[in-house]
């Protein structure tokens, strides 16, 4: 194939363009250091370079305070499923989890083996299709973990969670004396496509796969405080202490997908930071259900209030039909439509790097598809 095409693809996902070219440039021969980025020395001057640049990218971006630490760790989302419990969850409290879809489920049974687990909210029982909003934490809560998004029914916390009864955000509850219940987010699949306040939260982790960059890098952002409280102890790649006091570079880290990911900030920094993304993004998913909206073909999976920007859901009348589209789709350069195997259907993964143009193209695709087999 000569052109790209248009990548939906869930993650592994589309990558802006001009910092795929500038990692071409730069893989035989960096910067003229006459080395390619994949061959130099992660203590070399010029990587620390880029990882400190990468770092101070993206506490500018986010605005985090000194008072968190920025770690570049490898292992996926997956490996903060445990380490997150690890870390955080002491003897005598519980690991309070938000279930809102089928990572988050992931995660709260990995937390089950290292102590007390406790189901904050679910919405399990409505197959996911929207957010879940009663929540009640446990007595002793160590905290409270919550996946942003859903990349797999294709919902999304557009706020942080709150406690109803009180309507206080949970970060900001007392709780076991001088201690507070910290906000944890697994923020895979919606990293930096929109202005965050990490003030609110003790800890953020996200898989670079989707918004930052290639896979083999997850970013965590961490309140300090968190880790002077941590059990010692735990084996060194699984705590949070060692990628910390070693500004991540205890072991050799992911040096290629580190360089990837400070590119995909300067981008971001570039085109005008988080409040321009998110208003790309409000832009293209506003496109995409109004298309599914209007249609009486095509059925939005998720109920309004609860919609992802990320991840765009969707129903045709039949499975069959589902797949007559995923490969017209794909024959006409729309690639990656096809739903999770686990739910089937149809998604739509427009992350950042993804271009209204392509949304727009897809519109237009499916209502020539509904004209023809509507
Ligand atoms: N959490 C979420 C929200 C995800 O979407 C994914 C992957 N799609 C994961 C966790 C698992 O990520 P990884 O493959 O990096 O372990």
């Amino acid at each position: 194939m000569e052109e790209r095409i248009y990548n939906f693809n869930p993650g592994p996902a589309v990558l802006p363009l001009p910092v795929l070219e500038e990692v071409r440039d730069n893989l035989l021969n960096y910067q003229g250091t006459g080395l390619g980025i994949m061959e130099m020395s992660h203590r070399g001057g010029a990587f620390k370079k880029i990882i400190e640049g990468a770092e101070a990218d993206l506490r500018s971006l986010l605005s985090i305070p000194e008072n968190y630490a920025v770690i570049f760790a490898t292992g996926g989302a997956t490996n903060q499923f445990s380490m997150v419990p690890m870390n955080l969850l002491r003897p005598g409290e519980q690991a309070n989890y938000i279930i809102s879809g089928s990572w988050a489920k992931k995660a709260s049974e990995e937390a089950g083996k290292f102590g007390e687990v406790h189901l904050a909210a679910s919405s399990k029982e409505e197959g996911f299709k929207r957010i879940p909003r009663e929540i009640s934490l446990s007595a002793q809560p160590s905290y409270l973990h919550f996946t942003s998004n859903n990349t797999i029914v294709g919902s999304q916390f557009l706020s942080e969670p709150v406690v109803p009864a009180t309507d206080v955000p949970v970060s900001d509850l007392p709780v076991s004396g001088a201690c507070r219940c910290p906000l944890v987010c697994d923020a895979s699949s919606d990293a930096l496509s929109r202005p965050l306040d990490v003030v609110k939260y003790g800890l953020i982790y996200a898989g670079a796969q989707k918004n930052l960059g290639p896979a083999g890098v997850t970013l965590v952002v961490v309140r300090k405080d968190i880790l002077e409280r941590c059990p010692a102890g735990l084996p060194v790649m699984m705590d949070y202490r060692t990628y910390s006091e070693h500004g991540s570079l205890y072991n050799t880290p992911p040096t290629l997908p580190i360089y990837v990911v400070g590119l995909v900030l300067k981008w971001l920094l570039k085109i005008g930071g988080l409040a321009e993304i998110k208003r790309r993004n409000e832009e293209k998913a506003a496109l995409l259900y109004e298309c599914i909206d209007r249609s009486g073909f095509y059925q939005a999976v998720v109920e309004k209030e609860s919609r992802s920007r990320m991840n765009i859901t969707f129903r045709l009348p039949s499975e069959d039909l589902e797949a007559q589209f995923v490969k017209a789709a794909e024959g006409s350069g729309f690639s990656g439509l096809k739903g999770h195997r686990s739910v089937g259907g149809i998604r739509a993964s427009v992350y950042n790097a993804f271009p209204c143009e392509g949304v727009r193209a897809l519109c237009s695709f499916m209502e020539e598809f509904e004209r023809t087999k509507g």
